[in-house]
């Protein structure tokens, strides 16, 4: 279950996902409907459009600086409440798509990775298909302390989730969907079991598969994946895609694609955790933009002033300074509530705690000491290029010492070239930007309340849809 949140404004940073930031395409006066699309990416650049997902005036565009030190131009709307929305796209009915066009669809809506770092998903698509994966892995794992999300979305969206999933699979000519999930999350297996039985006659050629894992944070990480599924140690800078024939998606963003393809719906809100240890455990739905000072009034429980409120999960997340100008954007799962604890900081005292903890069985106390001596080869010969940034080693120092950031951007360095590769896939100049639709807007699920409810809601239906894709059209 969530509520839904109407804020009375939304501030949308032009860089929300791993890239370029868009470009404002409107501007101070001009009236936004609801899917409307108020930045493009500029010709050529690795980035994706964002979408309006309220009505109202544009009351300012200048830049601002996200918690994690983005510095970003941001569009900010005034809600009138409305809810209007651009009549000119429609849900699609009876639709046929290639594979390109298909990822055309996902990369004019906007849609970037929503459980990670936002890499633009049609990028992503795009290399596994040049790829040819064989496995298409979802990640519904959210193993993070308190989030659950990505497990709201599968709950009330499980057939989404999966024909996303199918859909996508297809697109990159994959032969496997595999659900990676928690084996305590019953409820959700059986509700992607169930929705995994409706559909599969349409996707004949897809085996479908659910993989249970243990419950543990961290878990849905791709090399944790690799290791997991095909025992491969993936190398700093190796993909999944091709030590494994494998590509993994986060389950909210699979419901994205799904809304994308079969609704004409943008990225432009998701479903977001309030929770921690100072709140009861809240999920919201609500427009990307939305400040997060909106999300905090509307829960309740949290009444402590001193507590810490956190942009992301408490391991990793940064704390936020101005709720009212922090807006939960495409990556934002989880807004943390916690109660302040402070470990007074003091020199290692060598408990081995952190070396107990790393996933990827790293001794973070003497790569921090390399690191702080400047031995940054002998770091990356200790495997510092590895860490996965999981916080998990901050967490349970004694010492209070913050051996996370330190190896954690040492290891982004490494990770920089990884997604790079994504560059030669990004496509950017198979259609020129002009065709970018204007928007993307329908009466999915997700959005219904937000709509003003004129459109023949069966249609959204994905019964109603034609699948499949012609996986197999050439580019
Ligand atoms: S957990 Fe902290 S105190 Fe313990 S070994 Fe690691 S760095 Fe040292
Ligand atoms: S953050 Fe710490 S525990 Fe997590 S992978 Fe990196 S070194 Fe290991």
């Amino acid at each position: 279950m969530f509520e839904r949140i109407y804020p009375s404004k939304v501030i949308l940073p032009m860089k929300m996902h791993y890239g370029v930031p868009a470009v404002p395409a409107v501007k101070v006066g001009d009236y936004v409907r609801m899917g409307q699309c108020v930045g493009v990416p500029e010709k050529g650049s690795f980035s994706v459009p964002v979408h309006s997902g309220i009505s109202g005036k544009v009351t300012d565009i200048s830049e601002i600086r996200l918690p994690n030190g983005i510095l970003t131009p941001a569009v900010t709307i005034k809600n009138d409440m409305k809810r209007t929305r651009l009549d000119s796209v429609r849900p699609r009915s009876g639709f046929k798509l290639s594979a390109t066009e298909a990822i055309g669809v996902i990369r004019d809506a906007g849609i970037c990775g929503m459980g990670g770092e936002g890499i633009p998903t049609a990028a992503k698509l795009r290399r596994a298909r040049t790829e040819v994966v064989r496995d298409f892995l979802v990640n519904c794992l959210q193993s993070e302390p308190y989030s659950t999300s990505d497990l709201v979305a599968i709950t009330e969206y499980p057939d989404y989730v999966v024909l996303g999933a199918s859909a996508c699979a297809r697109a990159v000519g994959a032969s496997r969907c595999i659900f990676l999930i928690s084996e305590n999350r019953r409820e959700q297996r059986k509700a992607l079991a169930n929705s995994i039985a409706k559909i599969k006659d349409d996707f004949k050629d897809l085996e479908f598969d659910i993989k249970l894992f243990r419950e543990r944070f961290p878990q849905g990480y791709y090399r944790l994946v690799a290791r997991a599924l095909y025992g491969k140690n993936l190398a700093v800078g190796e993909t999944i895609e091709k030590a494994c024939s494998a590509v993994v998606f986060n389950c909210s963003t699979m419901l994205a694609c799904w809304e994308a393809l079969s609704d004409n719906i943008p990225m432009m809100s998701r479903i977001v955790s309030v929770t921690g240890d100072a709140s009861g455990g809240h999920n919201m739905l609500v427009p990307i933009g939305t400040p997060v000072s909106e999300l905090l009034t509307n829960a309740q429980d949290i009444k402590n002033g001193s507590d810490r409120i956190v942009w992301g999960n408490c391991l990793t997340g940064i704390d936020i300074k101005d709720p009212d100008n922090t807006p939960v954007v495409k990556t934002t799962s989880v807004i943390s509530v916690v109660r302040r604890q402070e470990v007074p900081r003091t020199p290692c005292i060598h408990c081995g705690l952190c070396s107990e903890c790393c996933p990827m069985n790293l001794s973070p106390n003497t790569i921090f000491e390399m690191l702080n001596q400047g031995l940054r080869q002998k770091a990356a010969e200790e495997g510092a290029r590895d860490c996965i940034a999981c916080g998990s080693c901050s967490y349970v120092c004694p010492a209070g010492i913050n051996l996370t950031t330190a190896i954690a951007s040492f290891a982004g360095e490494g990770r920089i070239i990884e997604i790079n590769s994504l560059l030669d896939n990004s496509g950017a100049e198979e259609r020129p930007l002009d065709d970018l639709k204007p928007a993307y807007v329908g009466e999915a699920s997700l959005l219904e309340d937000y709509s003003d409810g004129e459109e023949d809601k069966s249609k959204s239906s994905p019964d109603s849809i034609t699948l499949p894709f012609e996986k197999d059209k050439e580019v």
